[in-house]
């Protein structure tokens, strides 16, 4: 029998970051106890990289901005293929959540009235982050940490115990999500959430949490890409506890890059350049030092745009009577536009392009409104950019697939199994616009704390763990110390190398068949090689070890990216097809649906995928849209109820 630290709690939030903090606070203060489980430290979560800020239409910089405005915005950005709840629910409630921050002690910057600030945004048609200088995340998890602090103090006085409602596992990360067999306790005869599995990264000993609930908030995918913003944590882990669990992912196929990573030097290519840099005044330039993005405005977006180089500036200081820079076009589009300058030999010394903040704005404020940009290039590339201009180019940043959830309670469809922030899918839909994420965290954070709360409060009976599924999570967790044995053993990093390249040249920014195709023959080969994955040594903090167990999630969700990728033949957002370069209204409303289905092959099981059509926008938030914009995407049938329509 596999020895294991065994403890028990109402709720368990995997992953401390925006989203999962946010869970824990919500769980708490309904009265349950709470685990809160991170493979990183306490603390140093994706979220704290966030730079640019969190978008909330508290009108403070404009008071036109409200929450439709939000709500059309998101849904532009994301081509309408959001769910358009999710964008509902999180236009309305972002302003309640980044208020509710500051009584949990947030000090955001102010403007000269003493009201929140908030900056430009690419795709936001008003100033609309709420910020911290550039460190916007680390704010965000230094309150919600703080805020963990009190509720303990409030438990200690009534109970002597700093952690009889939350306590922390750091340093921990869960390999298995564990089910009950389908009894009469269980809603339709289905399987229930029972349990998770897990070892401590320092001593390598496993660790069972029983529990009725668990909230997944373990973030993104980047680290199956080789050049990415995001850090080591980001392997797909709650992807892929999801899929085995028996929960589905969509926009599997969008993958966002990020117009402006660092290009130079090679050891820190991919690390992120806020758009806040853009926000500020920053523009994009070629080598021959012409501001190339009014070439790219994209027919959906005409009209919106400046289509001069004054009138762009202009916006900056009169955003009533300008319109917005194109420098500020929704992500996709961006990216999209460097990588054509770069491809037109048009692109920098180090394969990017220029940003320019240098000739913009005073040193003195560049290194005040950007202190860690200005901190990152000094110190990284030994350039000031209070006097030269950065180079750029796009970087995997952000995956807007994920767990498919329900919009008003972040439950997936397996019972007690809850997921919010990047690692759940819908709310961006095929492209995210920047700050929007850390308001998602806020708003689906909450959400998924309730939701787990009140299921917990619901239930008749508790779910059991079933030893021989702890048996089993135990042995998958140490099969590479112990690999097949007929001589051929494969090294984790080889295997994590030629995914990550794999990945970036065939399912990368711009992709088409043949080359997606390619990518998947490469994925079904590590699919077999990794089988015979070995790791020398013992349990003990051992790096080899933790990559072999996350090689599994990346391969899993990567097949998601790839085989939803082939399938989608148009362009859309964060998926481009160079064979398939338009969007096409007959794709708009389909999500593509990846399940894992049993085969032959335990260690990374084959996906499926479906085809499913999208719940038709309701009546009320079709009207906020004029029929003269949504016929860009829409089908003449689909907008037969919108009041200016002839039919
Ligand atoms: P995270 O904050 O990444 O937290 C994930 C947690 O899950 C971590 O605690 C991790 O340890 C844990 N975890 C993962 N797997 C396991 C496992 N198997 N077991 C246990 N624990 C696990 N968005 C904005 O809106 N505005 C911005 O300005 C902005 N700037 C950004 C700048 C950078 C450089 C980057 C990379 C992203 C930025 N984003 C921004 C995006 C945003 O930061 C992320 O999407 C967001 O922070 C994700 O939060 P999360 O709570 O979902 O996950």
């Amino acid at each position: 029998m596999t020895e294991v630290e065994r403890l028990n709690y109402d709720v368990v939030v995997i992953g401390a970051g925006g989203a999962g903090l946010r869970a824990v606070i919500e769980a708490r203060e309904r009265g349950f106890s709470v685990a809160v489980v991170c493979k990183s430290l306490f603390g140093k979560a994706h979220t704290v990289m966030a730079e640019g800020g969190c978008a909330a239409s508290m009108g403070n910089a404009n008071s036109n901005d409200n929450w439709q405005v939000h709500f059309r915005d998101t849904m532009r950005g994301g081509k309408f293929l959001n769910n358009w709840r999710m964008a509902e629910l999180h236009a309305r409630e972002a302003p309640d959540r980044v208020w509710e921050l500051e009584t949990y002690g947030a000090l955001f910057d102010r403007t000269a009235d003493g009201r929140i600030s908030q900056r430009n945004f690419g795709g936001h048609t008003y100033p609309r982050l709420a910020h911290v200088g550039d460190r916007t995340g680390l704010e965000l998890i230094r309150t919600m940490q703080q805020k963990i602090v009190s509720l303990q103090q409030e438990d200690f006085k009534e109970t002597g115990d700093y952690e009889a409602r939350i306590k922390v596992f750091a340093e921990c990360t869960i390999t298995e999500l564990l089910t009950d067999s389908p009894g009469p306790g269980a809603p339709e005869g289905q399987s229930r959430i029972s349990g998770a599995f897990g070892y401590w990264r320092e001593s390598g000993r496993f660790i069972l949490f029983e529990t009725p609930a668990v909230v997944l908030a373990t973030g993104g995918i980047g680290k199956s890409f080789k050049v990415t913003s995001n850090s080591w944590e980001y392997t797909g882990d709650g992807h892929a506890l999801a899929l085995r669990a028996g929960a589905k992912l969509i926009n599997m196929e969008f993958v966002q890059f990020h117009p402006t990573g660092m290009v130079w030097p090679p050891s820190v290519k991919g690390i992120l350049v806020t758009e806040g840099v853009r926000g500020d005044g920053g523009v994009l330039k070629n080598t021959e030092d012409k501001r190339f993005m009014f070439e790219y405005v994209p027919e959906v977006f005409k009209g919106q745009y400046a289509d001069s180089e004054e009138e762009a500036d202009r916006w900056y200081t009169d955003a009533d009577n300008n319109r917005r820079t194109p420098d500020l076009l929704p992500r996709d589009e961006v990216a999209r536009a460097i990588n054509s300058e770069v491809k037109a030999g048009r692109g920098s010394p180090h394969g990017g392009v220029f940003l320019d903040i240098a000739s913009r704005l005073p040193a003195e404020e560049i290194r005040k409104r950007l202190p860690s940009m200005y901190h990152q290039f000094k110190e990284l590339a030994d350039v000031d950019i209070t006097k030269e201009p950065m180079e750029v180019g796009p970087t995997c940043h952000y995956v807007m697939g994920g767990i498919e959830v329900d919009p008003d309670t972040a439950s997936s469809s397996v019972p007690g199994l809850f997921a919010a922030g990047e690692c759940s899918g819908g709310m961006h839909g095929s492209n995210r616009l920047g700050g929007n994420s850390l308001s998602d965290l806020l708003v689906f954070g909450r959400r998924a704390g309730l939701g787990a709360a009140s299921y917990v409060s619901e239930l008749k009976d508790r779910p059991k763990v079933s030893q021989s599924d702890v048996d089993a999570a135990a042995a998958m967790a140490l099969a590479p110390f112990d690999p097949p044995g007929d001589g051929v053993e494969e090294n984790p990093y080889s295997l994590h190398t030629e995914l990550q390249q794999s990945m970036n040249d065939l399912v990368g920014i711009i992709r088409k068949a043949e080359e997606i195709e390619r990518a998947l023959e490469k994925l079904g080969e590590l699919r077999e090689r990794i089988k015979r994955v070995t790791v020398e040594g013992h349990r003990q903090f051992n790096p080899g070890w933790h990559l072999a167990v996350d090689l599994r999630n990346m391969l899993m969700v990567s097949e998601c990216v790839a085989r939803a990728a082939l399938m989608r033949t148009e362009s859309r957002g964060g998926h481009t097809r160079d064979d398939h370069p338009g969007m096409d209204a007959q794709w708009r409303n389909k999500l593509l649906v990846c399940s894992a289905t049993p085969g032959d092959n335990p260690v990374v099981p084959e996906i499926g995928i479906e085809v499913k059509e999208q719940t038709p926008l309701r009546q009320d938030l079709l009207e906020l849209f004029e029929l003269s914009e949504l016929g860009k995407y829409y089908t003449d049938e689909e907008l037969a109820s919108h009041p200016g329509s002839p039919a």
